[in-house]
């Protein structure tokens, strides 16, 4: 069935509709020609007409209503795959789906030696956000860091909401220097952005830690609890700023 819908998908769908109906009049035809040849009276010539011209209608139809279908299923497949990866609130893929990518890009930077760095987000004093605005005040700021944050990155990077207003995002082929220059830029962005908050406009500030992929990282949960510990020493520097792993006092 997958190759089925893959080959459609591949044709298009007239050209499939029409290679399928061609096929199927073509093998009715020789079977009728077959039958009056080898068995002449079990059809007559104008059964063959008959043979023919049924299937050239009724397939087009019946395949279709076939189209439609899998093309339905292909919509509830992505959606299903959306909804399984993705976060409902930011549109940034979930922690699951990011530690499955954090394995893969891992994995990818261990064997050809290649760079990777990762960047902790969280938003400063989150909770008197929504202790003074409400949470849907608390959301629309949350969504705005993940616009803005996505908006900064390459293609190649990957973002993820890692807790309730902590990003976590994953930079293959990065230096500590270039992800902590990404970092800045994020953060500079996201402290300049006005949101309205009540009735007045308001700006947030995240903190944000960085840490590239070393010899004290064995696997990928530790790269980013390095970064989630240069995270802490940047909220405990006084927050609103970026702090590299290989540059912070306490950081293990
Ligand atoms: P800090 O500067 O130290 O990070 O202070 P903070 O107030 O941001 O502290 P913390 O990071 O612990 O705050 C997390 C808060 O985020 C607590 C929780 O109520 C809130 N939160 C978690 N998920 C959501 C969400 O989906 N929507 C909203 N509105 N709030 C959330
Ligand atoms: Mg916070
Ligand atoms: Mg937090």
């Amino acid at each position: 069935m997958r190759y089925v819908r893959q080959w459609i998908r591949s044709w298009g769908a007239v050209p499939a509709t029409l290679l399928f109906t061609l096929i199927s009049v073509s093998c009715v035809l020789m079977l009728g020609l077959f039958l009056l040849w080898f068995f002449p009276g079990f059809i007559r010539f104008h059964d063959i007409i008959i043979l023919v011209v049924t299937p050239s209608i009724v397939l087009p139809c019946v395949f279709h209503g076939f189209m439609i279908l899998l093309q339905r299923l292909d919509r509830m497949e992505e959606n299903m795959r959306n909804l399984a990866a993705r976060d409902p609130l930011t549109g940034v893929y979930n922690r699951r789906q990011f530690m499955h990518l954090a394995q893969i890009e891992w994995q990818r930077s261990n064997r050809y030696g290649r760079a990777l760095s990762v960047l902790m987000l969280d938003i400063d004093f989150f909770k008197c956000i929504n202790d003074s605005h409400g949470h849907p005040a608390g959301d629309r700021v949350i969504q705005l860091v993940a616009d803005i944050c996505s908006e900064t990155l390459r293609q190649q990077d990957w973002i993820g909401r890692y807790g309730g207003e902590e990003f976590c995002i994953l930079l293959p082929e990065t230096s500590s220097d270039q992800a902590a220059m990404v970092a800045e830029r994020m953060r500079q962005k996201i402290e300049s952005t006005r949101i309205m908050l009540g009735p007045e406009s308001s700006s947030v500030t995240v903190s944000i830690g960085s840490a590239e992929r070393s010899a004290v990282t064995n696997q990928v949960e530790d790269l980013i609890g390095r970064a989630d510990s240069a995270l802490y020493e940047a909220k405990r520097k006084g927050r609103n700023l970026v702090m590299q792993a290989d540059q912070c006092e306490y950081c293990y």
